[in-house]
């Protein structure tokens, strides 16, 4: 006695049996209707897997796009002026601290 895969449940099923022991459909299939039956299954198979693919390529992307924003900084700030022993300052260095709570004068 040989197992055989039944086409609607997957279940392995006695090839003695005329129905699937576990879901009931007929196993009598026609050679056509086996070759469909795979057919259909590859191509689900291939698509599940292209799909996969491409989740994979916009989560790239998306990563990609999103680290754009943490570099951009790197790019736009000005460079701080240092001063290292020995070397001029090439960037003239602000004097005085910038006054955040600068006090306001009203004229009279
Ligand atoms: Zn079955």
């Amino acid at each position: 006695m040989k197992n055989m895969k039944c086409l609607n449940c997957n279940k392995q099923t006695p090839d003695t049996e005329l129905y699937c022991r576990h879901c009931g459909v007929k196993l009598d299939y026609t050679f056509d209707e086996v070759t469909e039956k795979l057919t259909e299954e590859i191509k689900q198979e291939k698509a599940e897997e292209t799909e996969a693919f491409f989740r994979w390529i916009m989560l790239i992307a998306i990563l990609v796009y999103f680290s754009g924003f943490l570099f951009n900084k790197l790019w736009q700030n000005p460079a701080v002026p240092t001063v290292l022993p020995g070397y001029a300052p090439s960037v003239k260095i602000q004097e005085e601290p910038f006054e955040l709570y600068k006090p306001l004068v009203i004229p009279e």
